[in-house]
């Protein structure tokens, strides 16, 4: 719509698209208000007329297969509001914290670390996607209320995952932020009723996910009405295992913020699956332009009961912050 369209000229736009059999959607930026045609048009001419309505700039066709993600559709970028952290602006947004929640101890030790360090995110898994059923699978709602204390003594924001269909609402009782996993990025169900609850969610990439899969996985939860999407890079599987666990695939952070208008952040924990490499290219990640970082940090690494090797010790987040402040300085971003 026109920047000086009225009220009226976007209810009477509305309007005729419902009468024309297909449901809309709104998006009203500051600068300009978005009546999005949801379902397939391809090759309907009756929308042609739109063009020319009273307040209605241009009638466009959104080419993409993953529509309200595309950029095409939303030029500018999206910035998500997390209680007053705002994701996809200058800042860079740190998430750290544990793979698993294991103990109140444990966790809150983590948590005043990254407090201490000025970041604004707490990550801990209370359910854990295990490769083996004989692996610590987390401690499911003690974990989460334990995220909860911590966030009530500390005043981070949590991103913790929702595995399943029948922990959704449990999860978003307690989260500020769902995290969709690497796993389930492909659980479309999940991904319907992860969106439903409106609060934002951090959707990682699969592990086997393309780009485009990727995005797709993205529209799934904007089409439902939840416009808070958060991509996240965090490696995907390559014929090269021996080194590191996966390929962080730096490109795909360019490629998502040119393709898609959602923040997108990376994990180079898990990118990498190795403590050494998880600085080294966090920073190359935000060179990359992300807008954020996902990292996993234990008191004691060595008795972690998951991923304690990609793991940096609490005692180094105040080098992390350091490093990452630098390279954000670099960019021309803010920490
Ligand atoms: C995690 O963040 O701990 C996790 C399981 O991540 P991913 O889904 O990327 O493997
Ligand atoms: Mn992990």
């Amino acid at each position: 719509m026109r920047a000086d369209a009225g009220r009226e000229d976007v209810a009477a736009v509305e309007e005729r698209v419902k009468g024309l059999g297909y449901e809309t959607a709104l998006t009203s930026g500051e600068l300009q208000t978005i009546v999005a045609v949801r379902g397939d048009t391809a090759g309907d001419l009756r929308l042609d007329g739109l063009g020319d309505m009273p307040g209605v700039e241009s009638l466009l066709r959104v080419q993409k297969a993953y529509k309200e993600a595309s950029r095409e559709f939303h030029p500018v970028d999206t910035v998500i509001d997390v209680g007053g952290v705002k994701i996809g602006g200058n800042r860079v947004i740190m998430m750290v914290g544990p793979c698993a929640v294991e103990s109140r101890e444990q966790l809150l030790a983590t948590a005043d670390a990254v407090e201490a360090a000025g970041f604004p995110v707490l990550r801990g898994g209370a359910f854990k996607p295990r490769t083996s059923p004989y692996s610590f699978q987390g401690l499911f709602i003690e974990g989460l209320r334990l995220l909860a204390e911590a966030r009530e003594k500390t005043g981070l924001k949590i991103v913790t995952e929702v595995m399943s269909e029948a922990d959704v609402q449990d999860v978003a009782t307690y989260a500020d932020i769902l995290q969709i996993g690497a796993r389930t990025m492909h659980t479309f169900r999940l991904l319907e009723r992860v969106a439903a609850t409106g609060k934002p969610v951090l959707l990682k990439r699969g592990f086997h996910a393309t780009i485009k899969e990727w995005l797709l996985a993205a529209e799934y939860i904007l089409k439902i009405g939840n416009p808070n999407v958060i991509l996240c890079e965090r490696g995907i599987r390559s014929f090269d295992g021996e080194f590191a666990r996966n390929v962080l695939d730096l490109t795909a952070i360019q490629i998502a913020k040119k393709e898609s208008h959602l923040p997108v952040i990376a994990d180079p924990s898990h990118g990498t699956g190795m403590r050494e490499y998880v600085i080294p290219m966090g920073r190359a990640a935000i060179a990359a332009g992300a807008d954020g970082l996902i990292i996993e940090s234990h008191p004691n690494p060595a008795e972690a009961l998951s991923d304690g090797p990609q793991s940096i010790p609490t005692a180094e987040i105040p080098a992390l912050a350091e490093e990452m402040t630098t390279i954000a300085a670099a960019v021309g971003r803010t920490l």
